[in-house]
């Protein structure tokens, strides 16, 4: 079995499309090389490699090592040079790279092959003494923090001791004899964690190396990080082993990180950064600050014009904004690595807008170029420019948006907080891995080192959080949970705004105002609304809520609940007088004095939807809900409705339920007192008949919660009918309406043909329906289902993305047998997976009407929903759906 894929002189083995196989980085570099480009060679482990490792229980799998040493043989003669060799030592770099790029998830092993004697060599070689001590030493602290497990600070006070010791104050200062003293240094700081010599012979140091990026794959990062972004297991890593260049030989060399086009804006314009006479993660682990790439001309001009040149080639061959890393090696320019770059929704709109005019890509690329969640950031509000607040710090703009929040100084502080529903802002001198849990329950995030591609930069903007980075006016002290800047300290806790847009930090808590949308937006979303087949509808139950999902592109009101109406406070007297009603005229009283107000709720809400279609759920919570809970509240509720506070507790007592969930609440509260529906119905019509009168088309869909037999449908409907008949007979107008049900216990699921001969809509209530189909009370699933999610046992949270296997089989035996029932019946979804895009991929497939979503979410259920059209399409020609690296 072939496991080994080489890449050199101009030619590879493998190929771009070999990304399942060699992994996105390993694929690309034979991509590059290809295409003759200027790439070091080298060779690439598949992840087969990978995955028979460990079926072998972590032993190389039979061949391998024998085919890493033909190709270690072949690198040898391309470069000229040999492993091993004191000489005239190869010096190679060990990479991981899987099919889905996972930043920061596996590190690099760089200078692999340099020992005692191999350092003499690379000084002959060099002419370079401390160029080479510093690769040396630099080796040694890789391999001995990656493969050896020695933590990274220990290495790192070394090297503050001897900086001390020597009386300079960055790395870069650090002469020849110090970078030797630190080889010494860290071999024996590995000997003494470990209590094993570093291992000098350049084989062992390889076979290490690449068993230490197979066996990291498995590390708890990495896991948490599949985990995070829904990553299956069972992948593997590739590996890659490729000759070393080096940016750190002078001033005439250097390395960085460039972007095809603006990863902020989407702007068409080189963007990035490098920094002279560095190496490998030199740029983006924020040790010193890079400098902006077109600087790079006056050091390097011609290597800068044939960057330029190459990145333009790279874009239009992968049709994609690209991510690359460069080194020049002494004036000469090397590529490292290109892949689809992380971008904020701006960009990826403007870009995928662009890019379409450019004639690069069609529309239906275009639209699967972005990210339906991640539409979310455009729709993040800006602080008001006519806040004053003092800006005490700017660090550099890394991803858009204002953010408001308590300054935390750890990641697990911020979750703590942010559990207790704090609104935080994460400050830390730089960001790592372990910070992405904090990052992700964060409003913004705020670093004091680190450049416009460090890992707070990427990870911010891939996640659509206002960031501020290398923000270096302010030092922040982690242990005391300080940070301080021009002499003012702030502490944990004190409010902090960021504006993610120009990288000001500000004390305090601005105001925030509504986002705009630009122009590229319309016009994808124009895209998505010609592609899709979905309707999107929105959840809204107030006129502003329904004016603002107008604004985003709602057709309709998928859940109207009545409930919320109650609950102002010249409502709920009335609502409670009703519920204290000794008998019914006492109840039809209350109701009366709630009738004018529902019905102008109901108009206000009809006249903003302009004649499109409004589903109105009828009352469905239990009585309970609204009647006081603290004794002083049923004083106070007493003496408002002329009872004694003893008569209140005693309703109280007497609707007290042993599972409020399953108690006496949707159709079933209807059905004990008709009067309410009656009420309700009568809002809806009198308000329909009204604006109907008034010239307004109005189509209200009257919707019955919570049915789970068919005669309880019956008899609702019924009342329904009559009520809404005679209302209309008594206005003079014959309007049209639709009277429905939502499927949100499984037994309506199950019952469906029987219920649709009555209702002429359907609407899964999808929050329910997860609920009694897992029988998982959403209130109490908090205790168990974050060690469902942690130990797997679920692999998403069944109540943000349904739960296809189960509910969903529920929804398609609906649609099913209410369709074969009433062919007309129109069905929609309106729980919060409504807005999901995995679950709404879902209901396109199991052929729904429309979905219902919050009304931020509606421009997320529009894309969502023309891609799932693309991606059926896909599937049914068999073409594989390219994965994009969600860094
Ligand atoms: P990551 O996946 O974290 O980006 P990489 O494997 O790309 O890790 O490598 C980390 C750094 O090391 C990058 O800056 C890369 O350019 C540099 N690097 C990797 N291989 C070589 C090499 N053969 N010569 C010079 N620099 C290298
Ligand atoms: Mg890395
Ligand atoms: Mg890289």
């Amino acid at each position: 079995m072939k496991f080994v894929y080489f890449f050199g002189a101009g030619k590879a083995e493998g190929s771009a499309k070999m990304r399942d196989l060699l992994g996105g980085k390993g694929a690309n570099l034979a991509e590059m090389m290809n295409l003759g480009f200027p790439v070091p060679p080298g060779f690439t482990l598949s992840t087969k490699a990978c995955l028979m490792y460990y079926e072998a229980r972590k032993k190389f799998p039979a061949g391998l090592m024998e085919q890493i040493q033909v190709n270690l043989k072949r690198l040898e003669s391309v470069m000229g040079k040999r492993f091993g060799s004191p000489a005239n030592p190869l010096l190679v770099s060990v990479r991981s790279g899987a099919a889905i790029s996972m930043p920061g998830m596996m590190d690099t092993i760089l200078n692999l092959g340099l020992n005692d004697h191999t350092v003499l060599g690379l000084i002959k070689k060099s002419g370079n003494p401390r160029f080479a001590f510093d690769a040396y030493r630099r080796f040694i602290q890789m391999f001995g923090n990656v493969v050896l497990h020695v933590d990274h600070g220990e290495f790192e006070r070394i090297i503050v001791e001897k900086k001390r010791d020597t009386h300079v104050t960055s790395d870069a200062e650090l002469n020849q004899e110090a970078l030797q003293g630190l080889v010494v240094a860290f071999k024996q700081l590995i000997h003494r964690v470990t209590g094993q010599e570093f291992p000098e012979d350049p084989l062992v140091q390889l076979k290490s190396a690449i068993e230490a990026v197979f066996a990291s794959w498995n590390n708890e990062r990495a896991i948490t990080y599949r985990n995070l972004n829904h990553i299956p297991h069972h992948l593997g890593t590739g590996v890659n082993v490729q000759a070393m260049v080096f940016g750190n030989l002078g001033v005439d060399s250097g390395t960085g990180v460039v972007f095809t086009r603006d990863p902020r804006t989407g702007e068409r314009r080189l963007y990035g950064e490098f920094l002279l006479n560095a190496q490998g993660e030199d740029v983006v682990a924020g040790i010193r600050t890079p400098e902006p790439v077109v600087h790079l001309k006056e050091a390097c001009p011609q290597a800068y014009a044939q960057l330029i040149n190459l990145c333009q080639k790279l874009e239009r061959h992968y049709r994609d904004m690209q991510d690359i890393e460069f080194t020049v090696e002494a004036q000469r320019l090397y590529l490292l690595q290109t892949r689809s770059g992380a971008r904020t929704a701006h960009a990826a709109i403007r870009i995928a807008v662009e890019m379409v005019k450019e004639k690069l890509i069609d529309q239906k690329t275009a639209l699967l170029r972005v990210e339906p969640a991640q539409l979310d950031q455009l729709l993040h509000p800006t602080i008001d420019p006519k806040e004053r607040l003092p800006v005490i710090a700017k660090g550099l703009p890394a991803s858009p948006g204002a953010a408001v929040g308590v300054a935390v100084f750890d990641a697990h502080r911020a979750i703590q907080l942010a559990e207790d529903g704090r609104p935080v802002v994460l400050v830390r001198a730089e960001t790592s891995p372990e910070d992405v849990g904090g990052m992700a329950v964060a409003q913004g995030i705020l670093t004091a080192r680190g450049g416009m591609t460090s890992h707070a930069a990427v990870v911010g903007r891939g996640m659509g959080k206002p960031c501020v980075v290398g923000c270096t006016e302010i030092s922040v002290d982690e242990h005391q949970r300080v940070f301080s800047v021009n002499g003012q300290t702030i502490r944990e806790g004190e409010y902090l705004t960021l504006d993610g847009t120009t990288g000001a930090v500000m004390k305090g808590q601005a105001k925030l105002i509504e986002p705009r949308m630009a122009s590229e937006f319309k016009i994808l979303m124009g895209w998505a609304d010609s592609t899709r087949r979905l309707r999107v509808r929105t959840n809204a139950d107030t006129p502003h809520d329904a004016t603002v999902a107008r604004g985003f592109g709602a057709e309709g009101i998928g859940l109207c609940r009545t409930e919320h109406m109650f609950f102002g406070p010249e409502r709920l007297p009335h609502v409670r007088a009703m519920i204290m009603a000794k008998d019914t005229p006492e109840r039809q009283a209350a109701l009366a004095r709630l009738l004018p107000m529902q019905k102008s709720d109901f108009k206000a809400i009809f006249k903003v939807m302009k004649g499109l279609p409004v589903t109105i759920r009828l009352l469905d919570p239990p009585l309970h809900e609204f009647l006081p809970h603290t004794e002083e509240e049923v004083q106070k509720v007493a003496a408002q409705l002329g009872v004694s506070p003893k008569e209140i507790r005693a309703k109280a007592e007497n609707l007290k339920e042993f599972n409020p969930m399953l108690g006496h609440r949707g159709c079933r509260l209807g059905l004990a007192f008709p009067e309410i529906n009656v009420m309700q119905v009568r809002a809806i019509f009198e308000a329909a008949c009204e604006l109907w009168k008034e010239g307004q088309r109005v189509i209200p869909e009257v919707m019955v919660p919570l049915v789970g037999h068919v005669n309880e449908f019956k008899v609702t409907r019924a009342k329904i009918v009559e009520v809404a008949g005679s209302v209309m007979r008594r206005y003079k107008v014959k309007l049209p309406y639709l009277v429905g049900t939502m499927i949100e216990i499984p037994r309506a699921a199950l019952t469906a043909k029987e219920i649709a001969r009555e209702a002429e809509f359907f609407s899964f209530g999808t929050n329910d329906l997860t609920q009694m189909t897992f029988g998982f009370s959403r209130d109490d699933a908090g205790k168990f289902l974050p060690i469902y999610l942690k130990e797997g046992i679920l692999e998403r949270d069944p109540f943000v993305t349904l739960d296809v296997s189960g509910v969903g089989q529920l929804i398609q035996i609906a649609v099913h047998q209410g369709r074969s029932a009433r062919p007309s019946l129109k069905v929609g979804i309106c729980g919060e997976h409504g807005g999901d895009p995995a679950s709404i991929e879902f209901c396109h497939r199991a052929g729904l009407d429309y979905v219902s979503c919050s009304p931020y979410r509606v421009p997320i259920a529009r894309l969502a929903a023309a891609q799932a059209v693309l991606k059926e399409k896909r599937v049914k020609k068999k073409v594989p759906l390219r994965r994009d690296s969600p860094r």
